[in-house]
């Protein structure tokens, strides 16, 4: 439709004279965002959807999505097209980009990896939509104020926006009301071909001025408050009843949606697994299984067997953690208020499970009449699968043994990905000119061959292009940070960033104490070669205290460091505000080291190290989820690995012989570390309530094991500062890791997921 930058300039014009009564040159950045807005979303409705015999329906509480008009552009192969119009007219296309609104429609990499995952399938030519919820306000906005936490509501949807009307509704019946629902899509494009839709359902009525003060709203107005706020809960924490009124509503709509398609397309909803395949995205969606189960068998008059049967073929799942706290089991008694449809067919597939199976750790209802969701996905479900081959292990060993012994045909992995046209062509333009110059463009659709640049191990000016790309990368962030933090960095320091949700087990506290070691070193005398910078960026669940103490131990710490002349000179310290897919596009081309420092067993996989291993940092790396893969893939001389084992960790729980105060006594340097926290330095920046508990925290419970990986850190970590300054080998390390990220293209995850458990056509 946009062959040539006269068409694109012309509509872009007309445009502006319709929408503003303006010539481009004249139009503010946020009216142009508006106008490019509606060309693209002109040009995405010319593209023709995916189509195919059977299709994938992708189920998910979450979409993180991040803003869309960067990444349709370079998937609709018109960005430079319209770089240039704007430029001619005296704008800045990036300027432009930052008045779009940022949807939040995720938590954390769970959203993101479905997001990734649609690209992906709109790019393979499959025939595949997701499924999620329109969140008017999503997840919260984060400000900090007095070096706390403070959460407000994050509005996205102005007037105009992507999100197309459908006119397609469907009745969701709970048990004490009926709701209308009204679906939005929008469309996802897919590099150079390929169209795919991400359905987002919303509530008829719903009722913004139901906020209160924050992210405060009454939460027992179901019928107007469902799709307020997305649940700010990574999963540390208990659920709630509107948790289950949300889920519910998600998958009511979602079976509709497929019958309905299924029917239209005059298909035999006896063969559903022949023309669907539903992948359930963690347990949040777990209801539509007996969701279809009941309407099979209350509007299609299928018998319960025949139901079940069907949909069992039909619905896989997908577990994203080995946390118990987040493996979800609600009590059958908020099911039976909120959907007591549901009640009977939950109990009938239990019943079935109880009669096959005598042990009771695979039932589907506890003693405690609770409901594990995961196991009814497992039972009824055809396919399970983990997402790093070190996670779907411990699937298989520890956490789903018993399950894997009944079913092991069921399980399988399949290693997450990332989506390089967002995460290198989109936030990284230099690197992908470079290589596109170095190894061809081949790599944009076959990721393998990003290995072509392994041929330049040697050669000094691929090197110093790939180092050179880095150090510009720097200094724009330290254009961003001034803006946007207010704090002046050295763009010829070592970069270190951590960045991704704040959660114990991801041990950004132990990235703190780290912090707090150097800089008693500083202030002993003992100075780096070469000034450090470390950036945080992490939003805590609102209700996981320790979590929102970590995050404040960080912003006194950087109080005190940044504002003393005695050690500013030698190390910056910045946690971002409100870290968000926008400002990772921004941080993330600009690291040296990725700190990717989970306790070995917990982090499912990880996506964040390859974000960064693909922008050509180095991964600081514990032996966990897909670290391990970047490990095997990039070999010992091109990674940092430390820490326990998951084995180790994995028997330390098992015997529940971990100890934190005997590291904590038997080591002078994490002593001091620790004791640091609640010193008189902190205490008069910070509150005491809140340095003191994480103080406690660490010495009486550390649940996570901070103290147990503590020093052998340090130590790595100073050994990591000093290969920087062997500059050779560090643009070789960054050389290497950019070659060997093919692997982790969700274009190759989703490939797999076709081969070995969709199978479409
Ligand atoms: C990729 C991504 C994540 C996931 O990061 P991990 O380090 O894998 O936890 C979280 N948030 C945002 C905004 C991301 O882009």
């Amino acid at each position: 439709m946009f062959e040539k930058e006269t068409q694109i300039e012309e509509r872009l014009s007309a445009l502006a004279k319709r929408l503003y009564r303006k010539p481009i040159q004249e139009c503010t950045d946020a009216q142009l965002y508006n106008c490019v807005l509606m060309l693209t979303k002109e040009a995405l409705a010319d593209r023709k959807a995916n189509e195919g015999k059977k299709k994938v329906y992708y189920i998910s509480m979450e979409f993180l999505i991040g803003k869309l008009l960067s990444n349709n552009l370079i998937n609709l192969g018109i960005y430079d097209q319209m770089e240039s119009v704007l430029a001619k007219n005296g704008k800045s296309l990036s300027a432009i980009e930052d008045a779009e609104p940022e949807p939040s429609l995720g938590n954390g990499g769970l959203g993101r990896l479905a997001a990734c995952f649609l690209d992906s399938i709109a790019t393979l030519g499959l025939p595949g939509d997701g499924i999620g919820l329109n969140y008017h306000f999503g997840l919260f906005k984060q400000v900090f104020k007095d070096h706390l936490q403070m959460a407000e509501k994050n509005s996205w949807i102005e007037k105009r926006s992507w999100l197309n009307e459908t006119g397609t509704t469907f009745e969701v019946v709970f048990g004490d009301k009926k709701v209308t629902s009204v679906l939005y899509d929008l469309d996802v494009a897919g590099y150079e071909s390929g169209l795919g839709k991400l359905h987002l359902f919303d509530v008829k009525g719903l009722d913004e001025k139901l906020v209160k003060k924050g992210i405060n709203f009454d939460k027992t107005a179901t019928d107007r408050n469902l799709t307020l706020f997305l649940y700010p809960d990574d999963s540390d924490e208990a659920g709630n009843l509107l948790r289950v009124y949300q889920e519910y509503f998600l998958v009511s709509n979602a079976a509709q949606l497929i019958v309905k398609e299924l029917k239209d397309a005059g298909r035999d909803l006896h063969k559903m697994d022949q023309y669907a395949a539903v992948q359930i995205n963690d347990t949040h969606p777990s209801m539509v299984i007996p969701e279809l189960i009941r309407i099979l068998t209350w509007d299609e008059e299928f018998t319960m067997e025949d139901a079940i049967k069907v949909v069992s073929k039909t619905c896989a799942y997908t577990n994203h953690t080995i946390l118990a706290e987040a493996l979800e089991k609600w009590p059958l008694s908020y099911i039976e208020q909120v959907v007591p449809a549901l009640v009977p067919i939950i109990k009938e597939l239990n019943a079935r499970v109880k009669k096959k199976y005598k042990n009771p750790k695979v039932w589907i209802i506890d003693d405690s009449k609770r409901v594990h969701m995961a196991h009814m996905d497992i039972h009824y479900g055809y396919s399970v699968n983990g997402v790093a081959a070190i996670h779907t292990d411990i699937l298989k060993e520890t956490e789903l043994h018993d399950f894997y012994e009944l079913y092991p045909q069921k399980f399988n992995n399949k290693t997450n990905g990332i989506t390089f046209r967002r995460w290198l062509l989109s936030c990284n333009r230099e690197l992908t000119a470079l290589l596109d110059e170095t190894i061809g463009t081949g790599y944009k659709k076959n990721a393998d061959e990003l290995e072509k640049l392994l041929a330049f191990k040697e050669d000094e000016k691929v090197l110093s292009a790939i180092e050179a790309i880095k150090q510009g990368k720097k200094e724009h962030l330290v254009q961003v940070i001034r803006e946007k933090e207010g704090v002046e960095l050295d763009p010829n320091s070592i970069f270190d960033i951590q960045v991704k949700r704040l959660h114990e087990y991801k041990r950004q506290q132990m990235n703190a104490l780290y912090i707090i070691h150097k800089y008693l070193e500083i202030k002993a005398g003992k100075k780096p070669v070469r000034p450090l910078t470390f950036l945080f960026g992490a939003k805590a669940a609102p209700a996981y205290i320790i979590a929102r103490d970590i995050i404040h131990l960080l912003l006194v710490m950087s109080d005190l460091i940044n504002n003393d002349p005695e050690v500013s000179p030698y190390m910056k310290l910045v946690m971002v505000e409100n870290y968000n897919v926008s400002y990772a596009e921004k941080l993330i081309p600009a690291c040296d080291i990725s700190e990717q420092i989970s306790l070995a067993s917990k982090e499912a996989s990880g996506t964040g190290n390859m974000k960064f291993m693909l922008n050509g940092a180095v991964t600081l790396g514990t032996e966990d989820g897909a670290n391990v893969e970047i490990h095997e893939l990039v070999g010992d001389e091109n990674i940092y690995t430390f820490g326990k084992d998951s084995d180790t960790v994995i028997a330390h729980y098992a015997k529940a012989d971990y100890v934190s105060r005997d590291y904590y006594e038997a080591s002078p340097v994490i002593k001091e570390a620790v004791d640091f926290i609640v010193s008189e330095q902190t205490l008069a920046i910070g509150h005491k309530e809140n340095l003191e508990r994480l103080y406690n925290e660490l010495l009486n419970k550390d649940w996570f094991m901070t103290l147990l990986d503590l020093e052998e850190y340090i130590q790595v970590k100073d050994r990591i500062f000093a290969d920087y300054e062997d500059r050779a080998k560090w643009k070789r390390m960054m050389l290497v890791n950019i070659a060997k990220a093919g692997f982790f293209s969700s274009d190759r995850t989703i490939a797999q997921y076709n081969e070995d458990i969709w199978h479409l056509s």
